[in-house]
C-alpha cells in the first residue's frame, strides 16, 4: 500500500474497510475540531461572491489527491465561506438543529448507503421508518388515525416543502377526479377550477407548490393576517372568501393551515379550519415545521389542538428536534390517496411483495424513486435523548427565549412586537424622538451591524409592514451565557448606531 507518497493519494480502494477506517477517524476528529472551535468563527460568513472561484484551480486533478491535501483547503478555504448554523450564537431563521445522536444516524445512514425505495429494496429502511413515525406521532400524541396501527401513516419527507407539495398533490387528483366525473368537465377545466387557500403568513412553500401543481396564482388565496389576530388566519375572513369563491363557481380543494408561522411563530385557529375544511371538502393540511416539535410537551401540545381535524400534518425534526438535516416528518390520515396521486409501476421494479399488497413502498409517497434510510437517525435521536430529553431541550430553549423578552423589555430603546409563543422572539428598536420616521431604518441597520460584526447572528422579517428583527433561540448548544452575550452585543451596538443617528 503506497503511504502518502508526494501528493497520491493513500485512497486506492473504493470502501476498503481499512482504509475506510483510517480515513474516517480522521475527519470525526476534524469535525469535532471544528465544533469544539466553532465560536472563534463570525458567525455569519464574511466572504465576498465568487470568492471561492479565485482559490480553486479550474478543473478537476487529473491524480488523486490526499485527504491531507484537501481537509488543509477545508480549513483555509471552506471555513471562511461556511455560515455557522451549529454555532451557539446562531438566532437566525429557523435553526438547523444538529446532535451527535443525529450525525451518527447520519453516518450510519451514509454508510450503508442504501436506496429504499420499495419495500423489498432494504425492508429495514421501510420498516422502521413506520415504526419511528408512529413512534414520534404518539409523543405528539396525535389521533391514531394517523398512525399505521390506524390506516393512516408517517413518511420521512426530505423538507417540509416536498411535504405539502406531495398533499396537495394528492389533493388536486382526489379533486379533479372528482370534478370530472360529477360535471363531465375535462381534466384541464376542471384543474382551472380548483383554488387553494391559506394565509399571507404561509411559508412561500405552499406558492412554490401551488406552481408546480399547477394552481394559477389566481386560484392561490393568501388569507391577509394583521396584528388583531397576532397574524394568525381569521377563520371568518377565511369562511367569506371560501363562499364568494363558491358562488363565482370555482372549487375550494386545498387548506394549509400553520402552527408556528415563519415570520412570527403565528398559531392559526386550527380547529375552526378544519371545520371550514369539512364543510367544504377541502384537503386540510397543517404545517408545523417548526412548532410542530414543541408540540411533544405537554405544556405546548393544546396548539395542536384541531389537528385531529387535519388530513395531513408535517413538522421538521431537522429544525427543532436535534435531528441532523434533513428530515421531515409527514402524517397523513389516509395514504392511499398519497398512492393514488404518485405511484408508477414500471416493471423492472415489479415484485411478489408489492405486487401482494403486503408491504409500504415509500416511493409512492413522494416525489423522488430514490430514497436515503433518513430514519436511522430520527430513531437514533429518540433513543440517545429520549422523549424526557427531547421535552426539555425543547423547554429550556423556549425558557431562555424567554429571559431574552425580559431582558428586552427592561431597555426601553427596544419594543417586543409579537407575543412570543415559542423560542422566537420579534422586536424592533425604537425611533428616537427626533427620528420620528425612521424606525424601520435603524432597525434593519443594527441588523446588518450585529451580522458583519460576527458574534451574533440574526435575520428580520417583515410584520403589519413594519421592518422586524428575528431572534430565534434553537440551535443545539446555545446556553443563558450565550443568550446574555448576545443581549450585551444587540445593546451595545444599538447605542452606538443611536448615537450615530442623534449626532
Ligand atoms: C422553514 C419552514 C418551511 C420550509 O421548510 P423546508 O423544510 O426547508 O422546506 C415551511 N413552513 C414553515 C412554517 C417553516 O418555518
Amino acid at each position: 500500500m503506497g503511504s502518502e507518497a508526494g501528493s497520491r493519494s493513500s485512497l486506492t480502494k473504493p470502501f476498503d474497510p481499512e482504509e475506510f477506517r483510517k480515513h474516517a477517524h480522521r475527519m470525526v476528529d476534524f469535525i469535532a475540531d471544528y465544533h469544539r472551535d466553532i465560536e472563534n468563527f463570525p458567525v455569519q460568513s464574511q466572504v465576498e461572491p465568487g470568492y471561492l472561484q479565485k482559490l480553486l484551480p479550474e478543473n478537476a486533478p487529473d491524480e488523486p489527491e490526499s485527504l491531507d491535501d484537501i481537509l488543509a483547503d477545508v480549513q483555509s478555504k471552506i471555513v471562511p465561506g461556511v455560515t455557522h448554523w451549529q454555532s451557539p450564537n446562531f438566532y437566525g431563521y429557523y435553526p438547523s438543529n444538529g446532535s451527535t445522536a443525529g450525525f451518527l444516524g447520519e453516518m450510519l445512514s451514509g454508510g450503508f448507503n442504501i436506496i429504499g425505495f420499495s419495500w423489498i429494496t432494504s425492508p429495514a429502511a421501510t420498516e422502521l421508518e413506520i415504526i419511528v413515525m408512529d413512534w414520534l406521532g404518539k409523543l405528539l400524541k396525535l389521533p391514531n388515525e394517523f398512525l399505521s396501527s390506524g390506516k393512516g401513516g408517517g413518511v420521512i419527507q426530505g423538507t417540509a416543502s416536498e411535504a405539502v407539495l406531495v398533499v396537495m398533490l394528492a389533493a388536486r387528483k382526489r379533486a379533479v377526479e372528482k370534478l370530472t366525473k360529477e360535471q363531465g368537465i375535462s381534466e384541464f377545466e376542471a384543474l382551472a377550477k380548483l383554488v387553494a387557500y391559506t394565509s399571507d403568513q404561509a411559508h412561500s412553500c405552499v406558492n412554490k407548490a401551488s406552481q408546480i401543481a399547477g394552481i394559477s396564482i389566481e386560484n392561490l388565496r393568501l388569507i391577509p393576517t394583521d396584528v388583531s389576530t397576532n397574524y394568525a388566519m381569521s377563520s371568518k375572513v377565511l369562511a367569506n372568501t371560501l363562499a364568494n369563491d363558491v358562488k363565482a363557481g370555482l372549487v375550494p380543494f386545498f387548506l394549509c393551515g400553520v402552527i408556528g408561522s415563519t415570520s412570527s411563530a403565528a398559531v392559526d385557529p386550527l380547529s375552526e379550519l378544519g371545520d371550514l375544511a369539512q364543510e367544504y371538502g377541502m384537503w386540510f393540511h397543517v404545517d408545523g415545521a417548526y412548532a410542530g416539535n414543541a408540540c411533544i410537551c405537554p405544556e405546548f401540545r393544546p396548539y395542536l389542538n384541531g389537528v385531529e381535524k387535519a388530513d395531513s400534518f408535517d413538522m421538521n425534526p431537522h429544525k427543532w428536534l436535534l435531528t441532523n438535516f434533513d428530515c421531515s416528518t409527514l402524517w397523513v390520515k389516509n395514504p392511499s390517496l398519497l398512492v393514488d396521486a404518485l405511484s408508477t409501476n414500471p416493471v423492472f421494479l415489479r415484485n411478489k411483495q408489492s405486487d401482494n399488497n403486503l408491504v409500504v413502498d415509500y416511493k409512492d409517497w413522494q416525489i423522488p424513486l430514490g430514497r436515503r434510510f433518513r430514519s436511522l437517525k430520527l430513531w437514533m435521536v429518540l433513543r440517545m435523548y429520549g422523549s424526557n430529553g427531547l421535552r426539555s431541550y425543547i423547554t429550556n430553549h423556549c425558557n431562555l427565549a424567554k429571559h431574552f423578552e425580559e431582558l428586552l423589555r427592561t431597555d426601553s430603546r427596544f419594543e417586543v412586537v409579537a407575543p412570543r409563543v415559542f423560542s422566537l422572539v420579534c422586536f424592533r428598536l425604537k425611533s428616537p424622538a427626533n427620528d420620528a420616521d425612521n424606525s424601520c431604518s435603524l432597525s434593519a441597520k443594527l441588523v446588518d451591524a450585529l451580522n458583519s460584526d460576527g458574534n451574533i447572528l440574526i435575520t428580520n422579517t417583515v410584520l403589519g409592514g413594519r421592518y422586524t428583527i428575528r431572534f430565534t433561540v434553537g440551535a443545539s448548544r446555545t446556553e443563558l451565557r450565550h443568550v446574555d452575550a448576545a443581549w450585551k452585543v444587540i445593546q451595545q451596538l444599538a447605542s452606538k448606531l443611536l448615537k450615530e443617528c442623534s449626532s
